[in-house]
């Protein structure tokens, strides 16, 4: 399907993109890779009247290495990120999952901002931005705000993003865990979304963190596995009894039950490249 007739700008800065994203309100849409978006305005699911185009913000594509994080622009695309050699040293993950997702378009076009803004349970953005403690930078004409990546994710395609807002930046903080992580996942052979993904990221002496997309509608770090992990547990039985009290998804692409069988399988196989 053709989508309805949309109004579209490009604004070169931030400022003029929240001022254009603050006086049309409900009567727009931000606009990143539209790889998600698009689709939506096809089916007609949205109709936006207004497009509001970020990926002219040359702000919003850099990814910078600070001394204690690197922040990730949000327009930064998934292949940008691969290929980023400050990620590679801090953070391997980050880049081995943005070389996992979908095919080169995808890569080329969908960005970070865009896929977390979306929140679709079976992105792999959300598990590797839980395991690595990430923060959210958002932004409005009020001012702006780093959500903690823990709060971010509210439910199925929602976040604590609100009206107004736009994200702007990711940031990865510099960690002993984030230099030790890694990023395995269970494909959709079609799409390369993750019917399971699961990061982890572990510094023996400080921190562990592990989570899972794909396995329910909102990502979810495994507090269960973090602290089996932190007492000492071997990989075998900190994983006995994952994703214990959540709600597991079950569709035609994986039923509940073999979902949290490959969760499993998937946890092992993250843990015993770190531990
Ligand atoms: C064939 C195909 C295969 C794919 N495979 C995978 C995969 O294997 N793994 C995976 O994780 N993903 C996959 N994707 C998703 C893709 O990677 C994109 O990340 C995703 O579509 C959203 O990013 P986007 O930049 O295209 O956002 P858009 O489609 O432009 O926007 C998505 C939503 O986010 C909002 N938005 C965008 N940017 C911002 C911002 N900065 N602040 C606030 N709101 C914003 C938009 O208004 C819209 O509601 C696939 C997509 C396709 C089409």
């Amino acid at each position: 399907m053709i989508p309805s007739q949309v109004a579209y700008q490009r604004p070169t800065n931030i400022n003029d993109a929240l001022q254009l994203i603050n006086d049309l309100g409900d009567d727009c849409k931000i606009l990143a890779g539209g790889h998600s978006l698009i689709p939506v305005m096809k089916l007609r699911l949205n109709d936006p009247e207004n497009l509001i185009d970020i990926t002219g913000i040359a702000e919003l594509k850099e990814i910078r290495d600070n001394e204690k994080s690197i922040t990730i622009g949000a327009c930064a695309t998934h292949a940008d990120i691969a290929n980023n050699a400050a990620l590679k040293a801090a953070c391997p993950m980050i880049p081995h999952a943005a070389s996992m997702i979908g095919d080169i378009q995808v890569r080329n076009f969908g960005t970070i901002g865009g896929s977390i803004a979306h929140a679709d349970p079976a992105a792999d953005w959300p598990a590797v931005l839980l395991a690595s403690n990430a923060s959210v930078v958002v932004k409005s004409v009020n001012g702006q705000r780093e959500v903690d990546i823990d709060q971010f994710f509210k439910g199925l395609f929602q976040t604590a993003v609100e009206d107004g807002e736009m994200i702007t930046a990711i940031r990865i903080p510099k960690t002993g865990f984030n230099k030790n992580s890694t990023y395995v996942k269970f494909v959709q052979p079609a799409s390369r979304f993750a019917i399971v993904g699961c990061a982890a990221a572990i510094d023996k002496d400080s921190e562990i963190r592990v989570a899972f997309s794909g396995v329910s509608a909102t990502p979810f770090r495994d507090t269960g596995i973090e602290n089996a992990l932190k007492e000492g547990q071997s990989v075998e039985s900190a994983t006995a009894n994952i994703a214990e009290g959540v709600s597991v998804m079950s569709d035609h692409f994986a039923k509940a039950n073999y979902r949290k069988h490959l969760a499993g399988v998937y946890a092992r196989k993250a843990l015993s490249q770190l531990v």
